[in-house]
């Protein structure tokens, strides 16, 4: 604070917005696909949840031809406009059976899925039929096109069906696998290592010393990642001490694309993961204007000799509700980009609030928030940010402006967790 004139405190990190702070993480990280040629090609069947690397293009129209909707009868609607209502059945065509084209005059027994045969122009359902030895009989009659799916009408030949930047979702799969695609090329799985500070951290299963915590967040975390796809290599607790936290730093940097940790990045933390990633590499301290969150650490940590280039490194805080909540707004978006993922940003809704919060708060807050039967929000109680009931409790986050109160009634921005978790 060299230039400040006044007794200003020293160096503070400056204030982010939720918003600049998500840019900045976004513009550092570029698709893996990209950057390492980090594709491969996967069965259709094993890509559930990967990310397409190359658009998907449909080698075939779907249907690949004219096909009938209903079972019933296919026909020229000319022979039944001119008046005739009995017309003789020249032909049936079972789905899976090519036709012949259609003799004038006549009609073609036909069941759905069945292809249409050349020269009609209609199908009539049998309902509205009445089968008279080898002739049919219509009460009904089809305007050109009725219950013929066209050829195309799903998707044309030559179309991209699946852009690059595609979550294969079940459904993505199944239609890739409409047109014939028997493989499919994906990014590579981001590469995580994860670990955790703190000699009051304990795991399940131990007992719990006086003035210990178990380890929630390494569950937690773990489970995030897992969920989007990540491949992940759990460090567990590293000793508080400079030498081993830059040890496990260098060795997590060779071999994984991100290094995330939890805990001491609040000012005036005395652990080790600071000093440790600024030897190994590079470290911005930020403080972003949210609740919970406000701590993040964003920065990369060189690789060995042998290698080229860094990792990166997020250090998330570790209170559990904040490093949940600050994964989900930038470690999920981080890591999408990452794989290459074209839609980052979690789909919101406008709700009605049906509680009132007097007072706003200068930061962003994201509620936990639950949606009731009649449609509208409840808050949980409790807004701790070591309160992790809320985010089992909750459904999802409000997503509150700085200096904003709630009134009853008002319609607030929500992200569902289901927009976040994935
Ligand atoms: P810190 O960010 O290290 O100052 O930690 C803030 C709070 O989060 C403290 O109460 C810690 O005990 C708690 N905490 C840190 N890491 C974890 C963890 N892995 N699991 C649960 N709580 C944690
Ligand atoms: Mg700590």
């Amino acid at each position: 604070m060299s230039n400040s004139p006044t007794n200003a405190p020293a160096a503070r990190a400056p204030m982010l917005s939720t918003a600049e702070a998500l840019a900045t993480l976004l513009g550092a990280a570029s698709p893996l696909a990209l950057a390492d040629n980090g594709t491969e090609t996967l069965p259709t069947l094993d890509a559930l949840n990967r990310v397409l690397a190359a658009d998907v293009v449909s080698p075939l129209d779907v249907p690949p031809m004219h096909t009938s909707a209903m079972d019933g009868y296919a026909v020229r609607v000319a022979d039944l406009v001119q008046g005739n209502r009995r017309l003789a059945v020249s032909q049936r065509i079972p789905a899976g059976h090519a036709p012949e084209p259609l003799a004038a005059g006549t009609a073609a027994r036909i069941f759905t899925g069945a292809s249409v045969p050349p020269g009609a122009d209609a199908v009539v359902m049998q309902e509205q039929t009445e089968a008279i030895e080898h002739d049919v009989v219509f009460v009904h009659t089809p305007k050109p096109g009725e219950w013929i799916t066209a050829q195309g009408a799903d998707i044309r030949k030559g179309s991209v069906i699946l852009p690059a930047g595609t979550r294969l979702t079940p459904q993505a799969l199944g239609l890739a696998a409409s047109v014939g695609c028997a493989t499919l090329d994906v990014a590579r799985r981001v590469k995580v290592a994860v670990f955790f500070t703190g000699d009051e951290l304990t795991m399940p299963g131990e007992p719990l010393r006086p003035g210990a915590i178990y380890n929630s967040n390494r569950f937690t975390l773990n489970g995030l990642l897992r969920n989007l796809g990540c491949e992940v290599t759990d460090y567990g607790i590293v000793p508080d001490k400079l030498d081993a936290t830059r040890a496990t730093l260098r060795e997590a940097a060779a071999a994984h694309d991100l290094i995330l940790t939890c805990g001491g990045v609040s000012v005036g933390e005395e652990d080790h993961v600071k000093p440790a990633v600024e030897a190994e590499g590079r470290l911005a301290m930020w403080q972003i204007a949210m609740k919970p969150g406000k701590p993040l650490a964003f920065g990369a940590v060189r690789r060995g000799d042998a290698q080229t280039g860094e990792a990166f490194f997020i250090g998330l805080p570790g209170n559990p509700v904040s490093s949940f909540v600050t994964f989900l707004l930038f470690v999920r978006p981080f890591l999408l980009r990452l794989s290459g993922v074209t839609q980052v940003s979690p789909r919101a809704l406008s709700l009605r609030a049906d509680f009132t919060q007097a007072k706003g708060d200068r930061r962003n807050e994201f509620l936990r928030a639950r949606v009731n039967p009649a449609g509208g929000l409840d808050l949980f109680p409790n807004q701790s940010s070591a309160v992790l009931t809320s985010t089992v409790w909750g459904d999802g986050l409000i997503d509150n402006s700085p200096n904003h109160a709630i009134s009853a009634g008002e319609t607030v921005r929500f992200i569902p967790f289901t927009e976040l978790l994935y």
